[in-house]
């Protein structure tokens, strides 16, 4: 917890709890508390439904505050991340099951991974290939900790992962053989089916996934190797890996913040994401700092404040003005009618929430126009 008090707007923080929203030094992050409560209650509800367990992926929001939030709120029982450094900002913060979602081979950071269990909690870690086996082992040997390891398999996504069952017994089998490392299971995530436009285009792209998926399970449950976590899906699939009965635990991250990118993909109903099932939690506050033409306002959000290479952001609750462009830290604006005014302040959806979160130090969490608390990207930067 901080003592806002003793911390100085600007130099040190964007806002303090009890402001207004229109009192917020922008650019900056803030999140809709009642949205992203009811995103996070929703996808409590959701995994519960199907019987799996709800394991957030923090690299969406790389914050301990949003991830004890998922716990509290909607069962998640722990937390992915991608990089080491991720795991210890989660580790350091107590958080009791971390899975790097993610191959580590280089030797120093398989040395920091193999240390993480000494905070107490469980570690996991993806892997893909026999020979991170030893590195992986002579750690985790070396700290007296024990590492959890989740084959990756590769479901068509061309990133890591192995392609055929017998590759992936082959590695569970070694893991299983080694000391300080325990055979837990696997991870089957598909990255580019999660925006395809419609759920029937998702679930063609997922369904090779699953055939691999299942066809690799049953020759670990004949080898003797039983895959006690079966993990993947995302915001845009989790419906198709829930109804595969493959699965235990869902990995969905950008559910609980929403982006513009996310927001325009349809449900099995036809329904947009953000219109049915989701809410937009996130968003980029930014100020009208000039009126350069009529038509034409500019913001103080650029690229330095949003990731736009899933698309432009999206203004929040005005359909009279388009965001239509941005230099290092100018946002420009169509307003044909002219109705945008200095200083007004504008809520941005951004493209991707992930990359743009990253770009940004502190969480400003509002409720009712009104400042309630603040919660640092602790994580922020950390990709190493
Ligand atoms: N799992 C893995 C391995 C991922 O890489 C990602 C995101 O890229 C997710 C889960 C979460 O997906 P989303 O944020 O789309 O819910
Ligand atoms: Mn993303």
């Amino acid at each position: 917890t901080h003592d806002f008090d003793r911390l100085e707007i600007g130099y040190d923080i964007p806002a303090r709890p009890g402001m207004a929203e229109a009192e917020i030094q922008t650019p900056c992050l803030i999140l809709d508390l009642d949205a992203l409560e009811a995103n996070i209650r929703k996808m409590g509800e959701v995994s519960r439904s199907y019987g799996l367990r709800h394991r957030a992926h923090g690299k969406m929001h790389k914050s301990v505050d949003v991830l004890r939030l998922q716990q509290e709120l909607g069962g998640a029982i722990g937390v992915c991340c991608q990089k080491v450094s991720e795991a210890e900002v989660f580790a350091r913060a107590g958080i009791a099951d971390i899975l790097v979602s993610n191959e580590i081979r280089d030797r120093a950071k398989i040395d920091r991974l193999a240390r993480l269990p000494l905070y107490g909690g469980r570690i996991s870690v993806c892997i893909d290939d026999a020979e991170n086996v030893p590195d992986l082992s002579e750690a985790a040997v070396r700290h007296g900790t024990e590492l959890h390891c989740l084959v990756e398999i590769a479901c068509g996504a061309r990133r890591c992962g192995v392609e055929t069952p017998e590759a992936a017994r082959a590695i569970a089998e070694a893991v299983g053989a080694a000391p300080g490392l325990h055979f837990a299971g696997v991870q089957a995530y598909q990255g580019p089916a999660q925006h395809l436009e419609t759920f029937e285009m998702r679930r063609v792209a997922l369904a090779p996934a699953f055939d691999q998926l299942r066809a690799t399970l049953d020759l670990l449950a004949q080898a003797g190797l039983a895959a006690g976590i079966v993990t993947g899906g995302g915001t845009g699939s989790y419906v198709l890996e829930a109804e595969s009965g493959l699965y235990t635990e869902l990995q969905c991250g950008s559910y609980a913040f929403m982006d513009a990118d996310y927001g325009r993909i349809r449900d099995r109903d036809g329904q947009r994401l953000d219109e049915g099932m989701w809410r937009n939690a996130l968003f980029v506050l930014t100020s009208v700092m000039s009126h350069a033409t009529p038509d034409r306002a500019i913001c103080d959000a650029g690229l330095k404040s949003l990731s736009m290479e899933s698309g432009l952001p999206r203004l929040h609750g005005r359909d009279d003005a388009t965001y239509l462009g941005a230099s290092d830290e100018h946002g420009t604006i169509e307003d044909p009618h002219g109705r945008l005014g200095i200083n007004e302040r504008l809520r941005l959806v951004p493209g991707h929430c992930d990359p743009t979160c990253n770009l940004h130090d502190w969480y400003v969490a509002v409720r009712n126009g009104q400042v309630e608390t603040l919660w640092p990207v602790s994580a922020r930067g950390k990709s190493y």
